[in-house]
């Protein structure tokens, strides 16, 4: 275990809240996985993956969970699937559960129509993040496999307000899109020009032996870039006159946060399994909630696994009135 990751498991443990005999992290982040469908078709979508008997849909049951666990939720971020693929069918439901909450975050692939009609909607949120995958239009369509997405021209079009709360978020891979530092800098540059200021790029997840198919799992190792792709984009971002402002490892990944002015670019090495281990050999993870993932069946888990249900017995609805979490 190297230095930063022992500092980032000591971080986690310090922030660490007994509820019960659960340990719970004092800045809970809630995941709304709000249904299985997405008008796009990524070759490297792990969410199509997953268990599908928990993506079977039932809002009323997801409504009531939402309700007895939101008090425990520092922030709350709808993910899919593609959320805004809901927005008339549970995806304003659920938000108003949340409303109080501190931090509501979506993450889009950025569906023109229902985005466009629904700026002041998506303005209550704090975080908007956008997939993005290429500064070209068409290519990042052929990316995703579907057309209708919101062009460049779109998001620049787009109030300030809510321009200040977008991230562009970009999956890296070495088939297509962005790979390469000067395709990277070439989409920071692009989107500064519309007014973005945020940015996130992650590597393809490493992705655990047996829990995702075996396709998926023969092309995430297949594209993943290397290794050592993120420190020659750091060094080069420095030598634009970024720096370093953060190095931190979470629950299953590793991040560092470079600044320039109003600009940040954060770089994502997920690895869902090594961090796992030491969780789990020193901290009895399934006693430990530093997520929860709500899923589209109404069950609330503590991993993306789906394989440690959090026991809740659901308060009543209409007066908010939170639940505990069993012992
Ligand atoms: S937009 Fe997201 S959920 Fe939809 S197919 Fe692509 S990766 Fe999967």
């Amino acid at each position: 275990m190297d230095e930063l990751t022992r500092k980032g498991l000591r971080r986690i443990a310090r922030e660490l809240v007994p509820i019960n005999d659960w340990r719970v992290h004092k800045r809970l982040n809630l995941y709304i996985d709000i249904g299985p469908h997405c008008n796009a078709d990524c070759g490297f979508c792990v969410a199509k993956t997953r268990d599908q008997k928990h993506r079977i849909r039932n809002l009323s049951r997801m409504l009531e969970s939402s309700a007895a666990i939101r008090e425990y939720c520092y922030s709350v971020e709808f993910v899919g699937g593609e959320p805004l693929v809901y927005i008339n069918n549970g995806l304003k439901e659920l938000f108003e559960v949340f409303r109080a909450n501190r931090k509501k975050i979506i993450t889009t692939n950025g569906l023109r129509q229902p985005f466009l009609a629904s700026l002041d909607f998506l303005g209550e949120f704090e975080h908007v993040n956008i997939s993005r995958h290429a500064v070209d239009d068409a290519h990042n369509e052929q990316i995703f496999r579907t057309g209708k997405l919101l062009t460049l021209a779109d998001i620049g079009a787009l109030p300030p307000s809510l321009k200040q709360k977008i991230r562009m978020n970009t999956t890296c891979h070495a088939d297509k899109g962005i790979h390469q530092w000067s395709s990277m800098w070439e989409f920071i540059q692009a989107f500064n020009d519309q007014g973005i200021h945020q940015f996130m790029f992650a590597n393809l997840n490493k992705l655990p032996q047996g829990q995702y198919q075996e396709e998926m799992e023969a092309f995430t190792t297949a594209h993943r870039l290397d290794d050592g792709f993120f420190d020659d984009v750091e060094h080069n971002l420095c030598r634009q006159g970024y720096h370093k402002v953060r190095e931190m490892t979470g629950f299953g990944y590793v991040v560092r946060i470079l600044q320039n002015g109003s600009t940040s670019v954060v770089l994502k090495e997920n690895d869902d399994t090594a961090i796992r281990d030491v969780l789990d050999s020193v901290y009895q993870h399934n006693r430990m909630v530093l997520d929860l993932i709500l899923t589209p069946s109404g069950k609330v888990y503590t991993d993306w696994f789906l394989t440690n249900e959090l026991p809740i017995t659901p308060g009543p609805q209409q007066s908010g009135t939170a639940a505990s979490i069993e012992s």
